[in-house]
């Protein structure tokens, strides 16, 4: 009985842990979204309290790697196994992007201007205008791009309105 105790005590200390551990690695990010959503003019009041949590997506989107949940109270789950092998930039893209649906009720855009600039002469591939890609941005994007790429990422994430109508915001 005292092992039993001793291992239900050990695996609710992993648990705190692992759930303090992730609520911190989220939080960074929230942090951010928060910041530049402050700046840009938008409520982003709910990012705090919405809820961010390691689950498996696989179903209903085969290759999703996060989701935005519009259930009550809405939550954003994450593959682990593709956090954890993540780099920390295309963790933020992740985040910004599914809190983009959540929060600033973005749809998908999956539009690439061509711009000489984000044109990629090897791969003859344009960047994605937007975090809102529906194909998650690569480190090599991001590094293709460079800062002022990730600044024009950032404003139109959050210059472009949300879908709203009468009845109110949807995804
Ligand atoms: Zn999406």
């Amino acid at each position: 009985m005292k092992a039993y105790l001793i291992a239900v005590a050990l695996a609710i200390v992993a648990l705190a842990a692992e759930i303090g551990g992730a609520y911190n690695e989220f939080a960074t990010y929230k942090n951010e979204f928060i910041a530049y959503g402050k700046f840009y003019g938008r409520d982003v009041s709910k990012v705090m309290s919405m809820r961010v949590e390691f689950g498996d997506i696989h179903e209903p989107l085969k290759h999703a790697v996060g989701i935005c949940w519009e259930t009550s109270p809405e939550k954003i789950v994450i593959d682990k196994k593709f956090w954890d092998k993540a780099s920390s930039e295309v963790r933020k893209i992740l985040i910004f992007h599914e809190l983009g649906h959540c929060v600033l009720h973005r749809d998908h855009y999956d539009y690439s201007s061509v711009r000489p600039e984000y044109l990629h002469p090897e791969k003859n591939h344009v960047l994605p205008d937007s975090i809102m890609n529906q194909f998650l941005l690569t480190d090599e994007d991001l590094q293709w791009g460079g800062p002022q790429y990730y600044q024009d990422l950032v404003a139109e994430l959050f210059i472009t309105p949300g879908i709203c109508t009468k009845k109110g915001c949807e995804r």
